[in-house]
């Protein structure tokens, strides 16, 4: 391994989940599982959408693999979402910004990814692309100084990690050891009062079956408006609702603005998923969205630009905790006080055990036990997975 060495190659790959699990683009799963039955979202005004986020194209996209190959023969890779579109800007748009360059000049590699595609991207799918070769590079960096990206970061604040988990079961996360569990919501507002007293009644059950300690958080996907939300936040107020998460649209700041003032004194209004890079996050925080922000470190721009966001989070007493995103999260998360807990996306079709949440994409992806991951776990070159050969990928825009 030569520090010094030259980025000789970039190259983006796709891969298609389903039945065998999702990897990266984790709501691309089979039949049954948790995640797409019956989820609140706003194309539940559509009948026909309402049941299955796969029947409106949740799972359009796949999974996007950014291999950053150096002339010393070292290769960094990240996965994200955006599949064959992300592909594309990858070959033909950022890689000129990467070949022929020192792998350590992250912060000139990004700024020009952003800013040579800023009069078409800025937030969504050309960001998702741009984190997934921020992320590559800094799997790359690590390789390259044997380090695991952690250290690159800063070092560990913590000796582990601590987990909430997501999914349909936290009676049983808690069973599992997490120290909460993030419930998705189910009915929307097209669903009137009767949808609302099962929302509440769910919630309620859990409660019932956790105790009176354990964390319950509603995430909404989008689905609400300002006004269902406040509803749902009060009458979720006697059974402890910790937080309501992304409940109306990431484009409504005004709304966010006004939930956040009409919630119960105590409850979290979280967001972020969806959000991307400095300026959007700065328009959440500096408008007063929310309490705690969940950017997507495959979405928002990548460790470069979770960094900058991080930063302005802590000035502002603001936490960060990630949506899902697995080892790129826990790197981050174990070097930020602002950052005191994680998520871990329950990925069994059923909520009942624990799987890696990327499965089955990536080799050596740790999970959480007891609800917990030492630093240890972190202790591997760059983000410390490989690819599983097992999983097939493509490359649709061959350039040489
Ligand atoms: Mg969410």
């Amino acid at each position: 391994m030569n520090p010094r060495t030259k980025i000789k190659h970039v190259r983006a790959l796709v891969a298609k989940g389903g039945e065998g699990g999702g990897g990266a683009d984790y709501h691309d799963q089979g039949e049954g599982h948790w995640i797409d039955n019956h989820i609140a979202t706003s194309m539940g005004r559509y009948p026909e959408y309402r049941q299955s986020r796969k029947s409106f194209g949740i799972n359009v996209l796949g999974t996007l693999v950014v291999e950053i190959e150096c002339e010393d023969g070292t290769v960094g890779f990240a996965v994200t979402t955006g599949g064959e579109p992300a592909a594309y800007l990858v070959e033909h748009h950022f890689a000129r910004f990467l070949e022929g360059r020192d792998p350590f000049d992250y912060e000139t590699i990004w700024d020009q990814m952003y800013f040579a595609s800023q009069y078409y991207g800025r937030k969504g799918l050309v960001v998702n692309a741009i984190s997934g070769v921020d992320l590559a590079l800094w799997d790359l960096m690590g390789r390259l100084r044997g380090e695991p990206v952690y250290r690159l970061l800063g070092g560990a604040v913590r000796n582990e990690l601590q987990f909430y988990a997501t999914g349909a079961r936290p009676d049983l996360a808690k069973e599992m050891g997490f120290i909460g569990g993030k419930l998705p919501l189910l009915h929307g507002p097209i669903e009137g009062d009767e949808g609302l007293k099962k929302n509440v009644a769910w919630l309620a059950e859990m409660r019932e079956k956790c105790g009176p300690d354990f964390w319950l958080m509603y995430d909404c996907w989008m689905a609400l408006d300002v006004h269902y939300a406040t509803r749902l936040a009060h009458a979720c107020q006697p059974y402890g609702l910790k937080w309501i998460e992304e409940a109306i649209s990431p484009d409504d700041y005004w709304g966010y603005q006004q939930l956040k003032k009409q919630v119960p004194p105590g409850m979290l209004v979280t967001t972020g998923e969806h959000e991307a890079t400095r300026w959007g996050f700065r328009m959440l925080m500096e408008m007063e969205c929310c309490d705690l922000i969940q950017p997507d470190v495959g979405w928002c721009g990548g460790v470069t630009e979770l960094l900058k966001i991080s930063a302005m989070a802590d000035a502002r007493g603001i936490m960060v905790v990630p949506h899902g995103s697995s080892v790129y999260s826990y790197h981050f998360v174990i070097t930020r006080h602002n950052s005191p807990f994680a998520e871990f996306l329950m990925m069994a079709p059923k909520a009942d055990h624990v799987a890696p949440m990327f499965h089955p994409q990536l080799l050596g992806e740790p999970v959480p036990f007891n609800g917990r991951m030492n630093v240890s776990a972190l202790d591997k070159p760059g983000f410390g997975v490989e690819l599983n050969p097992a999983v097939k990928l493509r490359r649709p825009y061959v350039r040489n």
